[in-house]
């Protein structure tokens, strides 16, 4: 069976791209062509069980949420929970990344749980069952990954974010340029480098990439070429050894779409506001304009507790600058493993910033629905704003909360609200 971008080469439009040409309102020779051409990936569709979703190049930015169980709280329950709340909280992917419990359960109980296309980190897996079957992760053997890595494309996941671009090449940076402020904080990046170094070998899933691609292939399950060396500190952003894995990482993309895989690379991590841009334009340029998926970015270190806040306000300026998918970040970052509500605020905060970004980046595409709110603003129109807010349903429970005595307007002015006033003078 052929991937998207086979299809799309050979000038054949498949359902999902229907789907997508429909959702975004552009039109189907377009969408075909730029999943031809690679700068749009269709992730999930009915290989997946899942609705497909367009990401990349003219099409409206993306929200991933990501859960999952850690080693300390294993609740498939809660997970569920979480993947149910994030989809009806507007994410448009979802990332199942559990470390913790039976991983082939909770995969395929995730999956069947949710609508969304469902990504993966198999390099997780990979080292948990190395661990569990031979007592140390650097025990883990090709067999082992490769078969990993099938097991979950068998599964219906929709996309995996492997870790191809960290080599002994790139490691060297890292050990050239003194390690790093922030450290390694991939956990597949750093027990890969772990790996490599423990047996002075070369990273298989580099050294082996057509074999990744391969089984990918065979499953149109989208690559999305993990940022192991991504920054965990504004003050390593754009390091010599983050720009090498993206070196090495869009060389790969560009490999994968020849081979007809479908591809995206992603970026950090932590990055300050004036180095948004940059990143982007590096991305863009190197890979051939493959779609970018940026984890965050948080653009300040000492948010602990409101990073939902600092991955919003890097997520607007991504959107804004051409990222195409950006994975939420919850208040629960660098402290805890998030419960349901954490899962919600970041997934709201993520939509809405990333909706903000896409007002500059689409512009003159999507703006009527903030014109139309400004109107009935305006005029007062209270039905309407719930209908228009990304968020109408918490909207209206915030107003209702606090009514006012006066139905019109509201609390926040009463009796002095300006639109009343204006409104006689000029309506
Ligand atoms: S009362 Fe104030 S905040 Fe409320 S609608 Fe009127 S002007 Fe806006």
């Amino acid at each position: 069976m052929k991937t998207q971008l086979e299809l799309a080469r050979d000038d054949l439009v498949s359902e999902e791209m229907r789907t997508v040409s429909n959702f975004e309102h552009i039109e189907l020779e377009v969408i075909r062509t730029n999943v031809a051409n690679g700068t749009v990936v269709i992730i999930g569709g009915s290989r997946h069980g899942s609705k497909p979703v367009g990401v990349g190049e003219g099409l409206t930015s993306k929200v991933n949420a990501s859960i999952g169980t850690s080693t300390d709280i294993i609740d498939v329950g809660l997970e569920i929970k979480k993947a149910k709340a994030a989809e009806e909280g507007g994410a448009d992917t979802l990332m199942e990344l559990s470390v913790g419990g039976d991983l082939d359960m909770i995969r395929r109980e995730i999956i069947a749980a949710t609508s969304l296309p469902v990504g993966t980190v198999p390099l997780y897996q990979a080292f948990r069952e190395a661990t569990d079957r031979y007592g140390d992760p650097n025990k883990l053997t090709e067999e082992l990954l490769f078969d990993v890595i099938e097991r979950q494309c068998a599964d219906g996941v929709a996309f995996m974010a492997i870790h191809c671009g960290i080599n002994l090449y790139a490691t060297e940076r890292l050990k050239s340029q003194g390690y790093r402020f922030g450290g390694l904080v991939s956990k597949g990046g750093a027990t890969m480098v772990g790996w490599m170094l423990a047996n002075n070998s070369e990273n298989p899933l580099y050294e082996k990439f057509d074999r990744v691609v391969e089984i990918l292939k065979r499953y149109d399950t989208v690559l999305s070429l993990g940022n192991g060396l991504r920054a965990g500190a504004i003050a390593d952003s754009l390091d010599r050894a983050q720009i090498q894995e993206l070196i090495i990482n869009c060389e790969l993309a560009e490999t994968a779409r020849d081979m007809g895989c479908q591809v995206m690379v992603e970026g950090p991590g932590h990055v300050p506001l004036d180095e948004i841009e940059t990143s982007i334009i590096l991305e863009k340029k190197m890979s051939g304009g493959a779609p970018y998926y940026m984890l965050g970015p948080l653009v300040t270190d000492v948010g602990a507790g409101y990073d939902h806040i600092t991955a919003a306000i890097g997520i607007a300026s991504s959107s804004r600058y051409g990222a195409d998918l950006l994975c939420y970040i919850t208040p629960s970052e660098h402290l805890a493993l998030p419960n349901v509500e954490d899962v919600i605020v970041g997934v709201k905060a993520a939509k809405v910033a990333a909706h903000a970004g896409d007002i500059v980046k689409l512009r003159g595409k999507i703006d009527k629905r903030d014109l139309d709110m400004s109107l009935a603003r305006r005029d007062l129109d209270w039905e309407k704003q719930y209908s228009l807010a990304l968020y109408g349903q918490d909207a209206r429970e915030i107003r209702d909360s606090r009514s006012p005595k006066i139905d019109n307007h509201c609390t926040m002015c009463g009796n002095f609200c300006a639109l009343e006033k204006a409104n006689q003078y000029f309506l």
